[in-house]
């Protein structure tokens, strides 16, 4: 079965590109939403200050990595430039002086496993969750984001692969399914995979850009306005590859060998990583290697029942996409 679907696409896959596309624009947030985000980033940076002269605040997750759709929250991090061993006290702190700039619903969730302050803003209606010393997520987000500046492509089958995990209940990860972050990798590699290739492996090419964060060092080509060729051999359409990633997922991977890997540019086998048995609540079902922290592999949030409720919604978008006559709307049917 898996060798007749890799062969054959439908014959008019074609006629399905102009509305994936209409749905990407679609979801492209508008400028007014990043001005809007840049005056609340300014107050925050405003307020932080004067209570910590030498801390900085940087942009992480969707609402930098260009991977964001319209009316996303947005992910702040706190960076002091040292360790912080009691983050509880910073974060109660941060949110007395938020909550008397007048900044609404503002919470300290010092127990969470990433602890945070969350907030609303009521003049730009923006709701903002901030993070300390979070640098990995920093960085990782700059990776996203360089990966979306080689290939336009990139950032159409991720807003519509996005699009689709959250209209069918696929992308929530305290309910053991996949996490924003973790499909978007999935679409790189595949995107890597591609014969002719349409990204490359920036980690596997000349280190332009070098940081370490907690003793990991994370290095890697940087310099992608060199790059804006790289795909151009490759014609495929965003509705073939729409076609081929759910297709990939549903029929293509080895789920029982196979990790992936943006690292490496490559599938590399669980074997070699030592994740071929459940370690605590690591089951690897799912494998996702994280670009830089790579012994975490970032399908650990998955367990025996969501990984087939994962993979029914692989083979249900792979068969829309092979047989429906209106695929543009079964795809992102509420569940
Ligand atoms: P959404 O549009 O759904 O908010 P998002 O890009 O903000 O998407 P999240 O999955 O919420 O994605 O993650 C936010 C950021 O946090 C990611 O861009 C990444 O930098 C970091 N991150 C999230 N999960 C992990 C993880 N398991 N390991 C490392 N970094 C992570
Ligand atoms: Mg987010």
């Amino acid at each position: 079965r898996m060798l007749k679907r890799q062969m054959m696409c439908r014959g008019d896959i074609h006629r399905l590109n102009a509305p994936l596309l209409a749905i990407y624009e679609s979801l492209i947030p508008p400028e007014e939403e990043r001005t809007k985000q840049k005056q609340l980033l300014a107050l925050l940076e405003k307020l932080v200050c004067k209570e910590w002269p030498k801390a900085q605040l940087f942009l992480y997750g969707s609402c930098a990595n260009s991977f964001g759709v319209s009316k996303s929250d947005i992910d702040v991090c706190l960076v002091f430039n040292e360790d912080i061993n009691d983050k509880s006290e910073i974060l109660l702190k941060l949110a007395d002086i938020l909550q008397s700039d007048n900044l609404q619903n503002v919470q300290a969730l010092t127990r969470a496993r990433v602890p945070i302050v969350k907030l609303m803003d009521p003049a730009t209606g923006i709701s903002c969750d901030i993070c300390i010393n979070n640098v990995l997520a920093v960085v990782n987000t700059k990776l996203l984001r360089d990966y979306a500046k080689i290939d336009a492509r990139l950032r159409q089958l991720a807003f519509i692969v996005k699009h689709w995990a959250k209209s069918r209940g696929v992308n929530e990860t305290y309910r053991g399914t996949l996490s924003s972050y973790a499909y978007v990798l999935m679409c790189i590699h595949f995107l890597q995979q591609r014969r002719p290739a349409i990204l490359p492996c920036l980690q596997g090419m000349e280190k332009t850009y070098n940081v370490s964060v907690d003793n990991i060092e994370c290095a890697y080509f940087d310099k992608v306005e060199q790059l804006s060729n790289f795909g151009s051999s490759n014609k495929e359409t965003v509705a073939q590859l729409v076609w081929g990633f759910f297709n990939y997922w549903a029929y293509g991977h080895d789920y029982a060998n196979s990790v992936i890997s943006v690292r490496t540019g490559s599938i590399i086998s669980k074997q070699e990583k030592e994740w071929t048995r459940r370690v605590g609540n690591d089951r690897h079902l799912i494998c996702i290697e994280d670009p830089f922290e790579i012994s975490h592999d970032l399908g650990r949030v998955v367990d025996k029942f969501s990984i087939r409720v994962v993979r029914e919604e692989f083979e249900r978008a792979a068969d829309i996409m092979q047989y429906d006559p209106n695929p543009c709307v079964k795809l992102f049917e509420p569940y």
